[in-house]
């Protein structure tokens, strides 16, 4: 069923009877061509590319939950492509442009927002640091704009220009940057692969990997055996867990990230801003409430809720920003668990295994990388080549001293 304008019409006239579910519920085929384990964004994402791109089928995304419940439907939302590093540059402004043109690619409203990101400064060094990365966006095609503290006093009034500890200074703006529905680009993948013939298997918990003469062969499920061409593994927080199924230790950390978010408020925020004298960075959602967060738990967690010293430092982080915060009343928090690599950037790559491939390390930044990664995961499963954007994002760079510390804070997950 394609989805339309003309389509809520006719559902409206005709007593909302033919709406049809969004996706099959089917069970397990004893073999596919690729299994997909984790029915996250990144997962799913990889499916319907794989499907809808390279045109392969028998495929399978296996999720131990259901599709959404992980990191994709758990974050605050923001997407950008302000990166300062050639590794990274290139592929995050691919997956802002993919986002362009996602809700009319997959037939789905993902509520895809370019409202903005700004980044505030507040030193003379930070600004020579942030027109860098400006200007390095730039070469890449990326739109940056430097802002003066007038030009950001008129759009975010509120902001303690006049008595702040670190006095803000000006901002670096991507316009095209923003926020976008999360479980909608879940749902949304989940459909369009759906369409093309994946099958999503929810409630289906992948615990181990079988290998025989170093192939992977396939995969043990709660759910029995299931064989495989290829297994690609996008499981986000829990990577670890899963490729220690096949005797890898990976240079990665799982850390909890909270996020936020208060009652409704009337359009206050324009855009997406953060805070650079400390971790705070805050949206307003289309329901009005403020969405925010800042930095992760600090200690290795596999558990999706955090603890409550971290909300007093975020709290502490919007109040020197934003004092009218105080105000407001918190709704919700919650937590997801983080795939920190040791230089914040991610992995998309074979592994020692054949028939093997592994998606991971995205950090807290993932979810703005979903279009891309499914994408070039998709690209490396199907021809064994990385895409021409993710070929700096190897697994052995950790040992090849190749690493992309975008932050420049070395081998230190809690501080990427
Ligand atoms: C609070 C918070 C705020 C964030 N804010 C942002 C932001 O503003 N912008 C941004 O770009 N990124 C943000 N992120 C990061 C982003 O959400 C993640 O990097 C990204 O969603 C990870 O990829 P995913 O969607 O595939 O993960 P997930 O949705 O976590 O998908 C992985 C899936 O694998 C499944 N799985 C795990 N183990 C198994 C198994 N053994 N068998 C089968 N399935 C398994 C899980 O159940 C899960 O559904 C944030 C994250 C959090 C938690």
């Amino acid at each position: 069923m394609r989805y339309s304008g003309f389509r809520i019409l006719q559902q409206a006239l005709t007593g909302q009877k033919g709406w049809t579910p969004a996706w099959r519920n089917p069970d397990p085929q004893p073999h596919y061509d690729y299994i997909i384990v984790g029915g996250g964004g990144h997962g799913l994402a990889t499916a319907y590319y794989l499907a809808k791109q390279f045109r392969q089928s028998r495929i399978a995304v296996l999720e131990k939950g259901w599709i959404g419940g992980g990191n994709v439907g758990r974050n605050t939302t923001i997407i950008r492509s302000n990166y300062l590093l050639d590794g990274n540059e290139p592929f995050y402004e691919f997956s802002l442009k993919l986002w362009e043109g996602l809700e009319q690619d997959f037939n789905y409203n993902a509520m895809v927002s370019q409202r903005g990101i700004l980044n505030l400064f507040h030193s003379d060094a930070q600004r020579d640091a942030y027109i860098r990365r400006g200007n390095a966006m730039r070469l890449h095609g990326a739109d940056a704009e430097l802002l003066d503290r007038d030009q950001i006093r008129r759009d975010y009034p509120f902001l303690d220009f006049d008595n702040a500890r670190f006095p803000i200074k000006g901002g670096l703006a991507q316009r095209r940057g923003g926020t976008v529905r999360h479980d909608a680009v879940a749902w949304g993948y989940a459909r369009g692969a759906d369409q093309r013939g994946v099958d999503i298997i929810q409630n289906c918990a992948v615990t181990g990997l079988r290998i025989e003469d170093g192939r992977c062969t396939g995969v043990d499920t709660t759910r029995g055996f299931i064989g495989a061409g290829k297994v690609g593994v996008a499981v986000a927080g829990n990577s670890s867990r899963v490729m220690a199924m096949a005797g890898m230790r990976l240079p990665i950390e799982s850390h909890v990230l909270q996020a936020f978010v208060s009652e409704g408020l009337k359009p206050v925020l324009p855009g997406v801003i953060t805070f650079g004298a400390g971790h705070f960075y805050c949206s307003q959602s289309d329901k009005g409430g403020l969405v925010f967060g800042g930095d992760i738990d600090g200690y290795n967690s596999y558990a999706q809720r955090g603890n409550l010293p971290v909300i007093e430092d975020v709290a502490e982080g919007g109040m020197a920003l934003f004092p009218g915060l105080g105000r407001v009343r918190l709704l919700r928090a919650w937590g997801g668990v983080m795939d920190m690599s040791m230089d914040g950037s991610p992995i998309i790559d074979r592994t020692p295994v054949d028939g093997l491939y592994l998606n991971g390390g995205w950090c807290y930044g993932g979810f703005k990388a979903t279009p891309a990664s499914g994408w070039c995961f998709a690209h490396l499963l199907a021809t064994d080549q990385p895409h021409p954007t993710v070929t700096a994002y190897r697994l052995d760079r950790f040992a090849r001293g190749l690493m992309i510390d975008e932050k420049g804070v070395g081998a230190q997950p809690n501080l990427h």
